[in-house]
Formats: structure tokens, C-alpha cells, sequence
């Protein structure tokens, strides 16, 4: 495998990359932690977040101090730390590699902004490495690697060899998280059902790419026609701060026709597959109901009857990405 050094986008995952970083997360999640507490020894590494973020602050602020490192949060960035006073990425970055930081994993309210951070890396800080948490409607890589991680762990073979269905489901143009994932289930030939209003599709070059490389798609804004060949489900939130409208305003109008449309019903559960597996980036907001926890088929967060969670998986993994990388 190829060093491993910004992550910047799905693109630069195939199979075979992505299966080195899930077998690192099988040890990690089987060791004992003292075994872990070097690995990031004398490593600062800085969690540059503009936007709000709770798992995926919370898994790296976790896995680099179980890790041994030193985890450098700046929280809110957008106002606490010089931005506000018109300071350009490109400084900030710059001044975060000039105060030895070893890596810095950001979340920006830009797309494209990982890439002009990494970029930027290149040029004045080689050895500094850029994780991207989440680029505006652009992309969320390490979302993508643990929703396929928890694939993985859950239907092991039938991902390899293909023969999966997988629906994503709901604000398909504008969530980060489907088009990682989307990108990457591509490459595991994965037949996607594409679940959305008409207009809120996939971006056109991901479109594309699912045609070039000739995988079985439906594009369909019926959420239970095709519920019965469904191996997995991805539900998200509508993106409502993508799309420039104020969310104190519209919030809960349109969340609750989204909701009912693109979100789980008792209907729907009940045409599903019996061992189909639900899955969340989270937040939900009205998608998926409490009510659907208990149900041994949603393992976005551990409930009373499953143990997988989709959020303990984020943990592993995101420590297992950090051992290779550092
Ligand atoms: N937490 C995910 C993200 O940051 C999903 C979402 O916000 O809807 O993209």
C-alpha cells in the first residue's frame, strides 16, 4: 500500500487500501489499550473545526489520546481562532504546521477547502499531514471509510464479491457523507438504489463515474418500491445549511416533509429485508425515530438488542487511520 498521507477525498480509496485500514481497526478494537499508548507518542496533532461536529471531534479527540498524542482542539474556528480578524485559511494552516503541529484534521464550511489545505501543506510543511473531517457539501472521508468499515464487518462477503444493494437515502445532492460514500461503494460494484426528490440528486460527476464504471443504479423517489432487495439502508438529515436557507426559519416544515417522505416508517420497516442493516451518519433529525432503535436492524448506535454501532466503529477506525498514517 502506498503511504497514506493527507486524506482529502474517497477517491483515494480502493478495496484493497480500505481492507488494510479495517484489519488495522479489527487489532486495535482486540488489543489491550496499554499496547496502544506509544503509537502517537510526541505527536500534537490539531482538530481545526469551522463547523459543529460531535462524533467526529469526539472519535479523533479520542483515538489520538488513546493513541498516546496529543490532541490540540480548536473548536468554533470560524471565531476562536484568528479567522475572525480576516486571518485566510492558508495562514491559519501555515501557522498551525510553524507551531509544530504533526497533523491537523479540519472540518470547513467550504468545499474544496481540504484540498487548499493540503495544498498549502505541500508547499511550506511537507511532513504535515491534513485529515478532512467534513468540506462543506464537498466530502467526508473518514464518514465513508467507517460506514464501509461497518459494511464490512456486517456482510463481509457479500461486499467483496459485489452482490450487495445498498439505498442512499434522502438529501443526496448536498450530504458529504453520500458522496464519499457513494464513490467508494462503486468500487465494491455495489448496486445502489438512489433515494431523493427529483433535482436533489447525486453531482453530476459522481453520476458519471457510477455510469463509466457500469454499476446497477435506480434513481427513484419512492422510498418502498424497491425495499425488499435492500441489503443496506443510509438514511441523512436534510442538508438544510447547504442549501442557504435559514434553519431557524424553515427548519421544521421542511424537515417534516422530508421526514415523511425520505424518513422510516412502520410501513416501510416492515417491507424491509429481515436482515437488512440501517445506517446513519447522524445527527438524525426526524429520519429515523427513536422508536426504530430497538429494532436489531439499526446499528447507527448500539440499542438494547445490537451491539454494532456505526459511532464505536468511527472510533477504531479513525485510530486505526492515524497508526498508518503516523
Ligand atoms: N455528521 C455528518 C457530516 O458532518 C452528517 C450530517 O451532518 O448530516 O456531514
Amino acid at each position: 500500500m502506498a503511504k497514506l498521507h493527507h486524506v482529502i477525498s474517497a477517491d483515494q480509496f480502493n478495496p484493497e487500501i480500505s481492507e488494510k485500514i479495517f484489519e488495522e481497526a479489527e487489532r486495535i478494537r482486540g488489543a489491550d489499550e496499554n499496547s496502544l499508548k506509544d503509537i502517537l507518542k510526541n505527536k500534537s496533532i490539531v482538530l481545526l473545526f469551522w463547523e459543529s461536529s460531535t462524533r467526529t471531534f469526539l472519535s479523533f479527540y479520542n483515538a489520538i489520546l488513546k493513541l498516546g498524542g496529543f490532541p490540540i482542539p480548536i473548536l468554533n474556528a470560524g471565531k476562536f481562532s484568528s479567522a475572525i480578524k480576516g486571518e485566510s485559511l492558508k495562514d491559519t494552516i501555515r501557522t498551525c504546521a510553524d507551531l509544530k503541529a504533526d497533523g491537523i484534521i479540519m472540518r470547513h464550511d467550504k468545499e474544496g477547502s481540504a484540498k487548499v489545505a493540503a495544498e498549502t501543506l505541500d508547499i511550506y510543511a511537507p511532513k504535515v499531514c491534513l485529515l478532512n473531517a467534513g468540506d462543506g457539501k464537498g466530502e467526508h472521508p473518514t464518514q465513508m471509510l467507517l460506514d464501509v468499515y461497518t459494511l464490512w464487518r456486517m456482510k463481509k462477503e457479500e461486499l467483496k464479491k459485489g452482490k450487495l444493494t445498498g439505498a442512499l437515502v434522502g438529501d443526496l445532492r448536498d450530504s458529504r457523507v453520500l458522496h464519499s460514500d457513494a464513490k467508494a461503494l462503486l468500487k465494491y460494484k455495489t448496486r445502489l438504489i438512489l433515494i431523493s426528490e427529483k433535482g436533489n440528486d447525486l453531482p453530476p460527476e459522481i453520476t458519471a463515474e457510477i455510469k463509466k464504471e457500469k454499476i446497477d443504479y435506480v434513481r427513484t423517489d419512492d422510498i418502498e418500491k424497491f425495499a425488499q432487495e435492500v441489503d443496506f439502508w443510509i438514511f441523512t438529515r436534510l442538508q438544510l445549511e447547504r442549501k442557504g436557507i435559514s434553519l431557524k426559519n424553515f427548519r421544521p416544515q421542511l424537515q417534516s416533509k422530508f421526514s415523511q417522505k425520505f424518513g422510516i416508517t412502520k410501513e416501510l420497516l416492515s417491507k424491509m429485508k429481515k436482515d437488512a442493516l440501517l445506517l446513519h451518519p447522524l445527527p438524525r433529525v426526524e429520519e429515523i425515530p427513536e422508536w426504530v432503535d430497538e429494532d436489531k436492524r439499526a446499528i447507527y448506535l448500539s440499542g438494547k438488542e445490537n451491539s454494532e454501532s456505526q459511532v464505536a466503529n468511527g472510533l477504531y477506525l479513525r485510530m486505526a487511520l492515524l497508526k498508518i498514517i503516523f
